[in-house]
């Protein structure tokens, strides 16, 4: 709790950009000190958990592997020019190879190196987890300059039992229904993949640390796919409480954001970021389909899951240049990128808190507001404010079944500015708080896509 030091209310883009460029550096895999590290400065932001499971361990389908440590690698010419050095950029070797120290002709050599002659300038990013190999990346213009060698090659690194580690925090709230919110903590300097996420989740984290939520938050940072996969299998007994979630990554450039729905696609989850993307962000976002390719997501919504959660990123892997490349630097995630998303973030965090069923305690008729201060004395012909109508929306559709997002939705009022609304008519006895929206039957929204109507006609 000691390293909980960021006053996390008025954390800047700014902040958000300076922990990204100390994170950058440190060589991270999916497992090996790297993750303790990484794992260890975010908790500059909340105060996020440590926990480990040894090497060998079954999980799910898998077994949890080994550690990898690593040292140095490069590629020496004859001369003794070093060509290839991972002191430039980790991602010059290829993440979680076997130990080498060789001696290799050009042709002996081609078959380890990857390049990308489409984008010759930049580093790929390529990894090794689960077979015995090693390899270098390197820039297309490095290989062109490479003559016949013979080439020094070492990559000094090993693996070693050990434990995979993962980040977790729980932020309990009012109610015990759980938003889980996953972001993956293994690519090694890659800025926006995936430390605009590390942070970000941090970062959220801990502004929702500050007070007790209504809904409880889980946060895990896990190493892709093993990662996601061990914590699974470790907390099968948290899963019924989660009723939504979020994985996020790619969020700390400029693109436009992105929700990747959840398996079913027409969870509440989906709604209520349907609603919160369009109330921020009207036309300037997109929602996609469900695919089996992705982030953790994948492994969240398998079958045996079927765990409501869904992916937010800006724009998606593998469209733009950028990814998984060298191009993905410093200069790529930006200040303003990172504080428009957490603003989002925050944004998502009230709506998923907020999204109540109310129940209208005057229902016959419409109580009369004017008689308890709460109606304009304007004329008949002037229009009504934002916050009479809110009250109307509020009133008309609190029949004990209607959520705050649909009335949003149906309104085109804000969840925020009803949510105040709501408050209000609270205090004077008009309304009160049945249930959260993801606790009862779903609702039947066909605005938002939603054809099918879940509960039975009467
Ligand atoms: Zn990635």
């Amino acid at each position: 709790m000691s390293k909980h030091s960021m006053t996390t209310d008025a954390i800047s883009g700014e902040q958000l950009h300076q922990l990204i460029a100390e994170l950058y550096p440190i060589m991270r895999s999916i497992t090996g000190p790297g993750v303790r590290e990484s794992l260890a400065r975010l908790q500059a932001l909340a105060p996020v958990e440590i926990r480990g499971i040894p090497s060998g361990t079954p999980v799910l389908d898998w077994t949890v592997p080994e550690e990898w440590h690593f040292r140095h690698a490069f590629i020496e010419d004859p001369d003794g020019q070093r060509l290839v050095d991972t002191n430039n950029s980790h991602l010059h070797v290829v993440n979680f190879s076997v130990p080498v120290d060789a001696t290799l002709t050009r042709e002996e050599l081609l078959p380890h190196l990857h390049t990308l002659p489409e984008q010759p300038a930049s580093i790929p990013y390529r990894t090794t987890y689960y077979a015995d190999q090693w390899g270098f990346c390197l820039s297309q213009q490095t290989l062109d300059k490479m003559g016949p060698g013979p080439f020094t090659v070492r990559i000094d690194a090993e693996r070693k039992p050990g434990v995979l580690n993962y980040g977790e925090l729980f932020i309990p709230g009012k109610s015990t229904r759980e938003i889980l919110v996953s972001t993956h903590i293994c690519h090694p300097q890659l800025a926006n993949d995936n430390l605009s996420g590390m942070v970000l989740a941090a970062a959220l984290a801990g502004w929702l640390s500050a007070h007790t939520p209504e809904l409880s938050w889980r946060f895990v940072f896990v190493p892709g796919t093993i990662g996601a996969i061990s914590w699974l299998a470790s907390n099968q007994t948290v899963l019924s409480n989660i009723i939504g979630g979020l994985v996020i990554t790619g969020l700390g450039d400029n693109s436009p954001f992105h929700w990747k729905q959840t398996r079913e696609g027409t969870q509440w989850i989906d709604r209520l970021m349907a609603q919160c993307l369009q109330e921020t962000l009207p036309n300037k976002h997109r929602i996609l389909p469900f695919t089996p390719y992705g982030y953790d997501e994948r492994q969240y919504c398998s079958p045996g899951f079927k765990l409501p959660v869904g992916r937010l990123s800006r724009n998606v892997h593998g469209t733009f240049p950028e990814y998984h490349t060298s191009a993905d630097d410093l200069d790529f995630v930006t200040p303003a990128g990172l504080e428009q998303s957490l603003a989002l973030l925050k944004r998502i965090a009230e709506s998923c808190n907020n999204d109540i069923v109310y129940q209208n305690l005057a229902p016959h008729g419409e109580p009369q507001l004017g008689r308890r201060g709460l109606y304009s004395a304007l004329g008949a012909n002037t229009d009504p404010g934002k916050l009479q109508m809110s009250m109307l929306w509020l009133l008309n559709q609190s029949d004990g079944e209607t959520s705050l997002s649909t009335i949003a939705g149906k309104s085109g009022i804000s969840m925020q500015e009803l949510d105040e609304a709501a408050r209000l008519l609270q205090q004077h006895q008009l309304l009160t708080p049945l249930r959260h929206a993801a606790s009862g039957p779903d609702e039947s929204t066909g605005k938002q896509g939603n054809t099918q109507s879940l509960r039975a006609p009467r």
